[in-house]
């Protein structure tokens, strides 16, 4: 794995290092200071793959939570879980991450973020999202096409090739934190 990774480090390494299900939820959490119970899986247990210790994931919840959750309510309906995640509650049983396959096989309802966004985006917000990153023209379409074809996973690799200097994973994406661990290893 990769060096651990800080709170404050979190909106540049998700910028930089994040693969698109994650920078989504990511997003999605800071614009609505909030984020359902799937999507809290999903990001939560990536954040822990990422190396982000159980306090600091306290923290960081607690604050992208703070302008609509607060004290003993945040308390009561969200720490429990985040410390659940870490293996600190219940049955103590360690998450892991959750896997493409995890991830592609969820269907977000509305008003929920998780899932895979080669799978769950429209075509024209998946292209306006690459827009965002500067994918275009025929570089645009090969992943939109791939996205279309329900060949997710190559789409994200296509993605990382494109937006790390060519730089192609090798093996393939299968796991949102194997994108984060190559995008640190080559691009750091
Ligand atoms: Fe995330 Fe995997 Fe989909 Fe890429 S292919 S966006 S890493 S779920």
């Amino acid at each position: 794995g990769s060096s651990a990774a800080t709170l404050e480090e979190i909106p540049a390494l998700s910028r930089s290092h994040f693969p698109l299900c994650m920078k989504h939820l990511y997003n999605s959490l800071q614009s609505n200071n909030h984020l359902r119970h799937q999507g809290r899986m999903q990001f939560g247990l990536f954040l822990k793959g990422i190396g982000l210790p159980l306090d600091s994931a306290l923290q960081f919840w607690k604050r992208a939570f703070a302008p609509k959750v607060q004290g003993d309510k945040f308390d009561k309906q969200y720490a429990y879980n985040i410390r659940h995640n870490y293996g600190k509650e219940g049955k103590r049983a360690d998450y892991t991450p959750y896997t493409c396959m995890k991830v592609i096989s969820s269907t977000p309802g509305s008003g929920e973020y998780h899932g895979c966004p080669y799978k769950t985006f429209s075509e024209s917000n998946l292209r306006a999202t690459l827009q965002q990153l500067h994918i275009s023209g025929s570089d645009q379409k090969q992943v939109v096409e791939l996205a279309k074809n329900h060949h997710y996973q190559l789409a994200c690799g296509k993605v990382f090739q494109l937006t790390h200097n060519g730089v192609v994973a090798d093996e393939g994406i299968n796991h949102p934190n194997q994108f984060y661990d190559l995008s640190r290893q080559c691009c750091s």
